[in-house]
């Protein structure tokens, strides 16, 4: 099951659904395609999760990042 960022509208509708995904199945079994290098990646290499419940995206091969915002829920 491969998510390919440049797919979706918004970082944060990705992370939503991986995180649904991940509910279901093991997180290393979760490949990430890079935007910018096209690269496949486990989840668990891309994604860095912060205190404040901000994740960071890195591709570890072309050092690509991205930031979501958390959104308000409810
Ligand atoms: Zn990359």
């Amino acid at each position: 099951m491969n998510y390919d960022l440049t797919s979706y509208v918004s970082f944060t509708m990705l992370l939503e659904k991986l995180t649904k995904k991940m509910e279901a199945t093991r997180m290393s079994e979760v490949l990430v395609v890079c935007p910018m290098c096209r690269s496949e990646q486990p989840i668990t290499n891309l994604l860095t999760a912060q205190s404040n419940q901000n994740v960071i995206y890195t591709c570890p091969t072309c050092q690509y990042e991205k930031r979501n915002i958390p959104t308000k829920k409810g």
